[in-house]
């Protein structure tokens, strides 16, 4: 992630505090792309948010190594819990930068990685209809950010699982009735305390079997709460998924 690349904010789509264009080597990428790279990197000043290559949002390579993710299923909260990647290297860069300062290209690429961990969830379910239910955001988060991460990545990812042939419905029924503080900023005893009663379901439940959503499960507290809020309004909660996941080793 460049340094002091705050132009990304004012404008919101790319970074521009680094002209640094006209010094960089081409390699590794090829034809129209290069082109169009160093067209963003003249004009725009623009650069890779995961490597800092010129160019306009997620370089190819970038996106490549993203896409290369194979997804796998843990088990929380008694569901199968479909995880596109690891959260580590370019993945949890990419992550973040997201979530931070919303990378150009980013979301549609980590839109389809976790539609790759949705698709095994409903393989492993047995299931040809999904309701995918993002956990909410905090309005405040929601504000900084620009984007509803977790809702913006549950559609695109449902549009891939529809082509691909899963009868896949945006369902976001889950509404935060408090603002629980920042998870990341809590040791992860606390996580649970933090975020148990925090979140409820509003409306009827939906028709197909439904899967949550949140970008990272780490601890599992805020996916056990969307849970525990999905089980208590008769949800018929059979699946989780998220883009990364710690692994150890
Ligand atoms: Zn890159």
């Amino acid at each position: 992630m460049g340094e002091g690349a705050a132009g990304r904010d004012e404008i919101g789509l790319w970074k521009t505090a680094r002209p640094a264009w006209g010094v960089h080597i081409i390699s590794g990428v090829s034809g129209y792309a290069v082109l169009a790279d160093r067209l963003a990197e003249l004009v725009l000043g623009g650069e890779c948010a995961c490597c800092n290559r010129p160019g306009l949002g997620l370089c190819q390579p970038c996106a490549a190594k993203l896409l290369s993710s194979r997804p796998w299923l843990d088990y929380r909260g008694g569901v199968p819990l479909g995880c596109a990647s690891r959260y580590a290297g370019p993945w949890r860069q990419a992550l973040l930068v997201a979530k931070e300062r919303h990378g150009l290209g980013m979301l549609r690429v980590q839109g389809r990685l976790l539609a790759k961990a949705l698709r095994l969830v409903a393989e492993q379910l047995g299931a040809e209809t999904l309701a995918i239910v993002p956990v909410p955001t905090a309005k405040a988060r929601l504000a900084k950010r620009g984007i509803d991460y977790p809702l913006d990545l549950s559609s695109r990812a449902a549009g891939h699982l529809r082509r691909w042939g899963v009868a896949a419905r945006l369902r976001p029924g889950l509404r935060l009735c408090r603002t629980p503080a920042d998870q990341s900023e809590l040791p992860a005893a606390q996580r649970a305390a933090n975020v148990r009663g925090s979140m409820t379901w509003r409306g009827p439940p939906p028709p197909e079997a439904a899967v949550v959503v949140d970008d990272l499960v780490t601890t599992g507290a805020t996916l056990a709460e969307a849970l525990r809020a999905c089980r208590a309004a008769g949800v018929a909660v059979r699946g989780a998924a998220c883009l990364a996941r710690p692994v150890r080793g």
